[in-house]
């Protein structure tokens, strides 16, 4: 495995107390970036890393001069090292800056999170290939699958106003919905669901006209974090061919705050393989790197908390899990170089969409289109509610994290956001 170092050490600790429980989402192993500030104030947003329970404001180290995280993000992956390393070493457990930072530390639980960068543009993928033949059989039993699935990364261009941090929350969408009759009608999408995917954040860009090779393409990666592309299946349905989908999934799209960067996830990759009968990779989409170790081991989780729920105080359930690498038909690492084959420039903050992430059984499907078989089944909660697809005032949680024998265990963190009547 290459690029691990001393930060990926799991004996590593933190003179931050909480950095060192068991089964946290940010020991100091992790140290992902995000924006905040102080809640309820309206002070400028800072540059973060999230650490134990806190926020590690960067700015108040020293280490960085600026409030840009655009401009962060667009730093070579040799400035990103060096700056993880002197965050890692600042917090480790002995260190000198303890004094000195210990000032710079807010607690999570006081801080407003914000879009971790400005998302310039948003392109979603639907990499997913458990998700794109299960959906795929609903429509065309006998051929879910398209003949350029294996061979393209499909993706359209998705809008990038609407996307909101962790807690957003949304109107149920109107739209042209198409019944048994004939002409459709405007009304509201009796079909709102959520997509499970991973978000990709694009770091150093290229220019217009010059592709990003395969053997380049994670310098470009700034990190993952988690994204829910909600989507209005009803609508969807109706307005989807010929040029893909509208207004079924540009009214809102939700992020998590913490971004964690391609350094931290470097404990967790894996082999990227492919079916034997399946088509390889066009060279263009190959390299040995990226089959020795394109792949991403990150676990993924759903779950949701009904108003009824709240209401009574109980949790949210877990309705499905998945990992990237066992769900996702194409790399990171590919996106970025198919994304760019044309000559398309890539920009700091710019976001991909992973695609929904499905496991490969049907108790695994990322979305509720799935879970429910386009409608057709319930999905049964403990509490004796029943769900096709999503209802106002359902709240619904994106969790992920990486865990490997060798390794500390790092959480994405979550995302959360609620539908409103
Ligand atoms: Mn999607």
């Amino acid at each position: 495995m290459t690029n691990l170092n001393a930060t990926h050490d799991p004996s590593l600790r933190s003179w931050v107390a909480s950095a060192n429980a068991a089964d946290i989402d940010f020991p100091i192993q992790n140290l992902p970036f995000g924006r905040f500030r102080r809640a309820g104030t309206s002070e400028p947003l800072r540059i973060g890393v999230a650490i134990g329970d806190q926020v590690l404001d960067l700015l108040a180290t020293g280490l960085i001069d600026g409030y840009d995280m655009n401009a962060l993000m667009a730093a070579s992956p040799q400035e990103r090292r060096a700056l993880r390393a002197a965050i890692s070493a600042g917090l480790a457990a002995g260190s000198a800056n303890q004094p000195a930072w210990q000032a710079a530390l807010i607690a999570q639980s006081f801080a407003e999170m914000a879009l971790p960068c400005t998302i310039g543009d948003y392109t979603d993928f639907y990499t997913g290939i458990h998700h794109a033949t299960t959906v795929g059989k609903l429509f065309r039993p006998d051929n879910p699958l398209l003949p350029n699935y294996k061979w393209v990364p499909i993706g359209y261009h998705g809008r990038g106003s609407s996307i909101g941090v962790s807690g957003q929350t949304f109107r149920r969408p109107m739209g042209q919905l198409k019944g048994a009759g004939d002409e459709p009608v405007l009304g509201l999408s009796q079909r709102v669901d959520y997509e499970l995917e991973l978000g990709i954040l694009i770091g150093p860009g290229n220019a217009r006209g010059e592709p990003i090779a395969i053997e380049h393409a994670e310098e470009h990666l700034f990190g993952v974090c988690l994204l829910n592309d909600w989507s209005a299946r009803d609508l969807q349905a109706w307005e989807y061919q010929p040029l893909g989908p509208f207004l079924a999934k540009n009214f809102a799209t939700t992020v998590s705050p913490w971004v964690v960067t391609l350094e931290a996830l470097a404990p967790y990759r894996s082999a990227f393989t492919r079916p034997a009968d399946d088509p390889q990779p066009l060279p263009y989409l190959d390299s040995a790197t990226n089959r020795s170790e394109g792949a991403f081991d990150i676990s993924l989780s759903v779950w949701l908390q009904t108003a009824k729920m709240r209401a009574a105080g109980e949790a949210a359930v877990m309705l499905s899990k998945s990992n990237v690498a066992e769900s996702a038909y194409w790399t990171l690492a590919q996106l970025v170089t198919h994304h760019t084959v044309n000559g398309c420039n890539l920009q700091p903050g710019d976001l991909f969409g992973s695609g929904t992430l499905s496991g490969p059984r049907p108790e695994q499907g990322g979305s509720l289109l799935e879970l429910s078989l386009g409608g057709r089944h319930t999905v049964k909660l403990p509490n004796g509610e029943e769900r096709t697809f999503m209802q106002d005032g359902d709240t619904l949680v994106l969790r992920g994290h990486c865990e490997r024998s060798g390794a500390a265990r790092i959480g994405l963190g979550e995302v959360s956001g609620t539908l409103l009547a």
